[in-house]
């Protein structure tokens, strides 16, 4: 049996661990973190990764927890006005074979988690060790170790990075590339569907599973229902930095500060955004320079680790999704007892596409923010008029790899 050694027990990383096993191959996961679990926030999942999860035979279990928005509407900041709306719902799933799904992260890791544990799944095993602190990953013989803090180790045929955005593998590897702040910052707050609906100002929300776009300048706002429609996923990013940032990952902040984020902007939103709690979560956007560096000898990166990216086009964790799905095809098919050639394989696959939505992430920096003016009209133009996606990459062709 061909054994894994996957660093880091995220969205991509259990992922791979259910594709490999599907493929044969005895997993093992290991997760700095005492206990499994995801932040809590919303998080919206495309059909390139959908596709793989339907494939893992998920479709059931997420179907409980997920929603399924019926169109797509992109709204203006200063009076709502709807620019531009696209159907999504069975439309959508029909088009690409496989739905467009918004998650709790917490729901969407648990479904993964659970398939991880299933005592009667087929092919190989998956073992998780937690409270496991990688520090290096280093090739060895034939195949890779991943070491620990305390000096622990475990070897495989393969190791896999996937341990996010400050990667201790691509580090302690010396992959090369340092990770980019854009003055870019992300707030989000969750709220129950009761709160919203006991307002007349608000209630307007929860008539229909809308997943809605706020065009403004120097920010925008998203919102989408999760939970089986039972939680409002509220965002808005925007240009600029907190000195709360400095030293840690996030920070919590109050609703006052959350209504701050988009001064002058329609009460349809605002009153959305006074209905957050005190403990809005502000982070850093951060992203890597795209490359295609992601493979040495036995050791793969995957996720965020191998190809962060602003979530402005939201395709980070569906990306690390299509990359599990993609690293088992090749280590499944044809050719593939030569673990270095499928290595290769993936990897020349996956980096272009990653690069060109690290790319696209960064060009709707701008697009999403401008200013009303010439430009602003240009866009909403765009947006009008048969819009098939944006920063130069299409919804077709990032939707149906
Ligand atoms: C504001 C915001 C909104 C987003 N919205 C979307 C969206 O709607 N759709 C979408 O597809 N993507 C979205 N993303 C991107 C998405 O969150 C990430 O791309 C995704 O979580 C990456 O998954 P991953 O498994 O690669 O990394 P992670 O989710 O970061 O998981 C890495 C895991 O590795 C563990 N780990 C880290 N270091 C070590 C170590 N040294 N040893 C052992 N374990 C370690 C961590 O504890 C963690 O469990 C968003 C991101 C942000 C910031």
């Amino acid at each position: 049996m061909r054994t894994a050694v996957i660093v880091g027990g995220g969205i991509g990383g259990l992922t791979a661990a259910l594709t490999l096993r599907e493929c044969g191959w005895d997993v093992t996961v290991l997760e700095q973190a005492p206990e499994l679990s995801e932040i809590g926030a919303g998080i919206q999942i495309a059909p390139n990764a959908t596709r793989v999860l339907l494939a893992l035979g998920l479709r059931e279990a997420l179907e409980r927890v997920a929603v399924t928005p019926l169109d797509q509407v992109r709204r203006r900041w200063s009076d709502g006005e709807v620019i531009a709306s696209m159907p999504m719902g069975d439309e959508l799933e029909e088009r690409y074979g496989a739905p467009y799904w918004q998650f709790h992260r917490g729901d969407l890791f648990r479904v993964l988690l659970d398939a991880c544990r299933d005592p009667d799944a087929e092919g190989g095993t998956i073992r998780i060790l937690t409270s496991f602190p990688v520090v290096a990953a280093e090739n060895e013989g034939a195949g890779a170790a991943a070491i620990a803090e305390d000096g622990r180790r475990v070897s495989g045929d393969l190791l896999i990075g996937a341990d996010g955005l400050r990667s201790a593998v691509r580090t302690s590897v010396g992959f090369p590339g340092e990770l980019r702040r854009e003055k870019e910052i992300s707030y989000r707050a969750l709220i129950p569907r009761a709160v919203l609906e006991a307002d007349p100002e608000t209630e307007w929300i929860t008539h229909h599973p809308t997943n809605t776009l706020w065009y403004g300048p120097g920010a925008h706002g998203v919102h989408f229902f999760i939970r089986g429609g039972e939680t409002l996923c509220l965002v808005v990013q925007k240009h600029g930095t907190d000195p709360r940032l400095d030293d840690a990952p996030s920070a919590l902040v109050s609703r006052d500060e959350f209504v701050a984020t988009v001064p002058g902007w329609t009460p349809r939103l605002v009153s959305l955004l006074q209905k957050a709690g005190d403990d809005v979560l502000l982070q850093p956007l951060l992203h890597r320079a795209p490359d295609d560096d992601w493979v040495r000898g036995r050791i793969v990166l995957l996720g965020d680790a191998a190809h962060a990216m602003l979530p402005y086009q939201g395709q980070g964790g569906s990306q690390a999704i299509e990359d599990a799905g993609a690293l088992a095809t090749e280590l499944e098919g044809p050719g593939a007892d030569d673990i270095g050639a499928a290595l290769e394989r993936y990897r020349a696959q996956r980096a272009p596409i990653a690069a060109e939505l690290q790319r696209a992430s960064l060009v709707n920096k701008h697009f999403l923010h401008l200013p009303d003016g010439p430009e602003q009209r240009a866009r909403d133009a765009l947006l009008r008029h048969r819009f098939e996606g944006d920063g130069g990459v299409t919804f077709d062709w990032m939707w149906s790899h």
